[in-house]
């Protein structure tokens, strides 16, 4: 079998030390030695959530924490906004069309971020909208939303803000209790390196008792449930036991490298990336590029659009993500959320530039590889005190 390489994002590589955790035979669910592994993770959750609120794991994909968010936290018939610049922004429309919510797009084009003013505007002229869906960084365009100053903003309202950081939770910063953010959802396979099927939903004070006096009915994702059950460590129904056991796993590895150093690992890895893509003459795709990945526009699309990706998985073993829908063999996406090093961008770059050559499209061998060299060599941020030798 061909080595792979994985530069998807989500799902990501996934470290030794967490795969062994995961491979151990399960243990019960409702034992102390189970509750202890689960306590922890919650507790390390917090931290990387830098909330001191609730923090509760389902065994799902990112998705099914964003369908308990719009359960918990909204009311049939209520107003809602949502930010739409990609396929996820658009998702909290599709949830809140599910649920009854009557939720009003606020759109930009696919690659930009929102405008936060504009959503001051909204929010100012429709006082009764009561909830803010926005998305941390949009996987689907590469691009980090201005989250801190989105919660300035809907701060001043009535509305609660919630925030879909399936991508970007360890990789691109968000700070739940600081910035005043009311419920942000998660999920394991991205920064967190960890294989899918975890998400987790972290709820500040505030948002507790809008979840407290909810009046839908559910059951799985019942929070109001959940949350009796976390005062005694447990989840309400059976937990991914292996896969919690492998996410405290990677959490103690965050916590090794400290996650300042794990921002700062992200940051420079990113600009690296960028400046590589930039040196071989590719053009970005979004305005305003995350930390965790990062999205291009394929040359010669209309040529090699439809194969390059597929070239460079059959070639070369490496995996990069394509565009979805309307950017479908318009962009490729290489993400570097999570356990990746600086050896990994030169070698993501370093495939792009051979399949460019080798698709007839340019030569620019070495050129953008060189150019990531270079931000490593000029930049140790991220190396001091970091037992990953990233
Ligand atoms: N939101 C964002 C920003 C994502 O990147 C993803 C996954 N790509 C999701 C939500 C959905 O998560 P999942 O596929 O785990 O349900």
């Amino acid at each position: 079998m061909k080595k792979k390489y994985l530069f998807t994002p989500g799902p990501t590589e996934v470290p030794e030390e967490v795969l062994i955790e995961i491979s151990r035979p399960p243990i019960h669910h409702r034992k102390k030695d189970f509750i202890n592994i689960f306590e922890e993770a919650v507790s390390n959750l917090k931290r990387v959530f830098f909330s001191t609120g609730e923090v509760f794991i389902f065994a799902s994909s990112g998705t099914g924490a964003m369908e308990a968010a719009v359960q918990n936290f909204t009311e049939e018939g209520d107003k809602a906004l949502y930010i739409e610049s990609g396929k996820f922004g658009e998702r909290w429309g599709e949830l809140c069309e599910v649920f009854g919510v009557g939720a009003t797009a606020l759109k930009y084009e696919w690659g930009n971020a929102v405008d936060t003013g504009e959503v001051e505007e909204k929010l100012r002229e429709n006082k009764d909208i009561k909830a803010v869906f926005a998305t941390l960084v949009e996987t689907s365009t590469g691009t980090l939303h201005p989250i801190e100053e989105l919660a300035k903003v809907v701060s001043k309202s009535n509305a609660i803000l919630i925030v879909d950081a399936v991508s970007g939770l360890g990789s691109d910063r968000i700070m739940v209790d600081k910035w005043g953010i009311d419920v942000v959802v998660s999920g394991s396979q991205k920064a967190l390196m960890t294989p899918p099927g975890l998400s987790f939903i972290c709820i500040n004070e505030k948002a507790k008792y809008v979840y407290e006096k909810n009046s839908r009915k559910s059951y799985y994702w019942n929070i109001k449930k959940e949350s009796k059950a976390m005062a005694k460590g447990q989840t309400s129904y059976t937990p991914s036991v292996n896969l919690i056991t492998g996410l405290l796993q990677a959490l103690k590895m965050i916590n090794t490298e400290g996650i300042e150093n794990t921002f700062a690992r992200h940051e420079v890895l990113a600009k690296a990336a960028r400046e590589g893509i930039k040196a071989m003459g590719l053009e970005l795709f979004s305005s305003n590029p995350a930390n965790g990945l990062t999205a291009v526009n394929i040359p010669s699309s209309d040529r090699i659009g439809g194969v390059f990706v597929k070239h460079i998985e059959e070639k070369y073993g490496v995996v990069f993500a394509g565009g979805q829908e309307k950017l479908k063999s318009k962009i490729f996406r290489i993400a570097h959320m999570g356990y990746y090093d600086k050896l990994d961008v030169i070698k993501a770059l370093g495939v792009v530039e051979m399949a460019l050559k080798e698709l007839g499209v340019m030569d620019v061998l070495g050129k953008g590889v060189g150019a990531a060299m270079e931000v490593f060599t000029n930049n140790a941020k991220g190396d001091e005190n970091n037992s990953f030798n990233f």
